[in-house]
């Protein structure tokens, strides 16, 4: 059997879920698992509303009106005004509806799970009805009866005996009957409440199903070509790899590329499962393949931005080193605010890190390593990563930038830069 997903991008209007059909229309001869996003920019403006809902703001139905007209301009274009998905998609949204004339639960991770998982079920009732209209068997999933997770919301931890046992039991005799369309992104808790796996996490459910099912190849369809060595929204003549290692992958993911979800590797890896990389907009092209064994060719750098950076300098109060001590409490309060490290550096009077900005944990950490320590730090950083570098393409890269910090290994640099 085979697992697709399908991005936001993929499926961002009328004309994109016309296009996936015709894609999974060449393989109906074939088992096919088919995990979709929520379309277009979907999940960023599900965000937005649930942060004027918890803050009371009078956007609130304005972010909500766009949310649904978008999705309803989608159904007139692909069906006939008497089709039931006009009802399912409106009491599909009703769980919103509902929601927002509480007063709001005081757990935000939560409120967010419950409104933002909206978008997902929407797109996957919407591509499975589109499937079948087409003539195409498809049942839809509600995944999360199949993905347990615990109630970490908006980055829940997977159980996997959970998870696998149910997905074996029920799928494969789902497959024979056509093909299944099921959530990206989701997942349920033993209470039946709703969690998330983190942004972008449609990819690590293709991964999931795929190991639990011990599927063939995960396909994972997107706007550009493959993987390719930078993103071709910063740069010109891009190259793409036609093979990857399982390694070099998580490698570029840890670091922050892009293109596949990070936790989304790992399963494939342990099962021995290849992952495709493949156009959307080119579905016969071959895209980047990533396995156990490949050869890829280097001939230009890996390069990966990531933006949004602060860095931070610690150094004890009374002058004394940066000690073992200092460093096992330092990361304790990184890791009770959930602050991820990208790159870190030691000094005797200090230690630096740098990582992504999340406001709110960057508040909670600030204050609890402000009692102990001395705290600089500057943000809006950009956090650069060179794999398989060069000197000299790296001087290039960082000539017209102020370098706060560098970091050179023998196949890696980084260089934090304003
Ligand atoms: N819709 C979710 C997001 O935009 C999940 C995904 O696209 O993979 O983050
Ligand atoms: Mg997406």
């Amino acid at each position: 059997m085979l697992v697709f997903k399908f991005g936001g991008a993929s499926v961002k209007d009328a004309a994109g879920i016309v296009n996936l059909a015709q894609i999974v229309k060449k393989y109906s001869h074939q088992k096919l698992l088919i995990v979709v996003s929520a379309m277009g920019k979907t999940t960023n403006a599900l965000e937005k509303l649930t942060k004027a809902y918890v803050d009371g703001s009078e956007n609130l139905n304005a972010i909500y009106a766009e949310v649904k007209e978008y999705h309803h301009h989608i159904l007139t274009e692909l069906f006939e005004p008497s089709h039931p998905i006009f009802n399912q998609i409106a009491n599909t949204f009703v769980e919103i509806d509902w929601m927002i004339e509480e007063e709001p639960h005081d757990d935000y991770d939560f409120v967010y799970d419950q409104i933002v998982s909206i978008g997902e079920l929407v797109s996957t009732r919407i591509v499975a009805a589109y499937l079948n209209q087409t003539g195409i068997k498809t049942q839809w999933l509600d995944v999360r009866g199949y993905i347990h997770t615990d109630n970490n919301y908006r980055e829940g931890n997977v159980d996997w005996n959970k998870t696998r046992a149910n997905i074996q039991q029920d799928i494969p005799a789902l497959l024979d009957k056509g093909m299944v369309v099921t959530q990206g992104f989701l997942g349920g808790t033993s209470e039946n409440f709703t969690t998330t796996l983190g942004r972008e996490g449609s990819d690590y459910t293709a991964s999931i199903f795929a190991a639990c099912l011990d599927a063939e190849s995960v396909t994972t369809w997107k706007d550009v070509p493959g993987i390719l060595n930078a993103d071709p929204k910063f740069f010109d003549d891009t190259i793409k790899f036609d093979e990857l290692s399982y390694a070099e992958a998580i490698e570029m993911t840890y670091y922050g590329a892009s293109v596949i979800h990070p936790k989304t590797i790992k399963p494939l890896q342990n099962a021995k499962i290849p992952l495709l990389v493949k156009s959307f907009t080119d579905p016969d092209a071959e895209g980047t393949i990533i396995k156990e064994t490949a050869v890829a060719n280097f001939k230009k750098p890996v390069i990966i931005l990531k933006q949004n950076q602060v860095l931070l300098s610690l150094s004890a109060r009374d002058y004394s080193f940066i000690s073992e001590d200092h460093l096992s409490d330092i990361f304790k309060l990184f890791s009770q605010n959930q602050v991820k490290v990208n790159v870190m550096q030691t000094s005797a009077l200090s230690f630096t890190v740098c990582f992504d900005l999340y406001p709110e944990r960057f508040e909670k950490l600030l204050s609890g390593l402000s009692s102990n320590f001395k705290v600089r730090y500057n943000d809006n950083l950009t956090l650069i990563t060179v794999r398989h570098y060069k000197v000299s393409a790296l001087k290039e890269l960082t000539d017209d930038k102020i370098v706060l910090l560098e970091q050179i290994s023998r196949n890696t640099a980084q260089v934090v830069v304003k």
